[in-house]
């Protein structure tokens, strides 16, 4: 039955330019099952390598995408899902012995998943390919995906694709590294260098009746924003945007948490300097070569700082994060954070806008 099928995949074969091409339908290896993509949301492709390609070790022209929802249409005898069912993938592979995986971690962190380990042609991704020994299907910017069943996580039936496709680098990254910061109610949370990952804190700060700061500059990102339910915005350009921050904390002693969605030290400096005694500084954004320069003594010891960085959603904060997703002013908020969708057969249209940073975040609709 499924000989027939192929498999139509997104290429950026140069920078700016994409193709669909057809690859031969996925094969699948116990423990994996194949997923009818939905959505797949843009995350870098849109940026580093649309605009520079730019590659990591995970990804190439011809292998994009690794966030997304879907419908399992292939699974193994045995397998805990049946064909039908409604999944999120989480990125990467599994190997169910590691460090991360014995700990409920993040995938990311899977020895799997570590080009070290495995090589570059063995981890994550594309060593979902390999160890299934298909010519396709290991990313999500294509028609029918492989993922490990460890890995993928069933929605309930009351969620919505295009509420659940937020589980990965939006929502689900910023509530897994609140769930790690413990974000309380009645806390203030400073959010600086605002894309769709900084997005997803807000959404998950807001959600936890925690006080949202954003030190920002790009106004159409801010009209977002306001629209989720930010109420405090600081320009981080202004002389004295430390007192108008701190003006909003409890006895002006600085925020709780800062974040940087930036990557830039532009951003980080100052999230580190507006944070409280003993808060919490996170970096969940980077930008390629940035580097920051800081002092143990005087930014980490001084301060008591503690700092937190983490990559993509915990597999023990799966379940509390699709709950929060059923959660109808969640839902309103991610309706505003995803500003446009597109067709896969247009998906130059998608990078286009993610490079001209007046998105927020971007799905693109992969059967179509
Ligand atoms: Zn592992
Ligand atoms: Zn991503």
């Amino acid at each position: 039955m499924t000989e027939a099928l192929t498999n139509t995949i997104l290429t950026i074969p140069q920078p700016g330019q994409f193709e669909l091409v057809q690859r031969p339908y996925p094969t699948i290896a116990a423990g994996y099952a194949i997923i009818r993509t939905e959505i797949a949301p843009v995350c870098l492709e849109g940026s580093r390598i649309w605009a520079a390609h730019d590659f990591e070790f995970h990804d190439d022209s011809q292998h994009l995408g690794h966030e997304g929802v879907g419908t399992v249409v292939e699974a193994m005898k045995g397998s805990n899902f049946k064909v039908g069912d409604r999944v999120i993938v989480f990125q990467g592979d599994h190997c169910g012995h590691c460090h991360a995986c014995t700990e409920g971690l993040s995938p990311t962190y899977c020895d799997a998943n570590d080009p070290d380990l495995r090589g570059v042609d063995g981890a994550a991704m594309k060593g979902i390919e390999k160890r299934t020994g298909s010519a396709s299907g290991g990313f999500a910017m294509a028609t029918y995906r492989i993922a490990p069943e460890a890995n993928m996580f069933r929605i309930p039936d009351e969620l919505q694709f295009r509420h659940a496709a937020s589980a990965n680098c939006s929502m689900g990254v910023g509530f897994s590294n609140q769930e790690v910061m413990n974000v309380k109610a009645g806390d203030t949370v400073l959010v600086g260098g605002v894309g769709f990952i900084a997005m997803g804190h807000i959404i998950s700060a807001l959600y936890r009746n925690a006080t949202v700061i954003a030190l920002m500059r790009n106004e159409y990102r801010e009209g977002l924003l306001r629209a989720m339910g930010v109420q405090h915005f600081v320009n981080p350009d202004d002389p004295d945007w430390l007192a108008q921050v701190k003006a909003l904390t409890y006895n002006g002693q600085g925020v709780d948490h800062s974040v940087d969605g930036s990557g830039v030290t532009y951003y980080q400096e100052r999230l580190m300097a507006a944070t409280r005694r003993y808060g919490n500084v996170n970096f969940s954004g980077h930008t390629p070569g940035a580097k920051i320069d800081f002092s143990p003594l005087h930014h980490v010891i001084d301060p008591g700082h503690t700092l937190w960085g983490q990559h993509d959603v915990r597999v023990l904060d799966r379940q509390r994060l699709v709950r929060a997703l059923c959660n109808r002013e969640v839902q309103r908020m991610i309706d505003v954070m995803v500003t446009h969708e597109f067709p896969m057969s247009r998906a130059g249209e998608a990078f286009d806008i993610q490079v001209s940073k007046q998105c927020g975040k971007i799905y693109l609709w992969t059967q179509q």
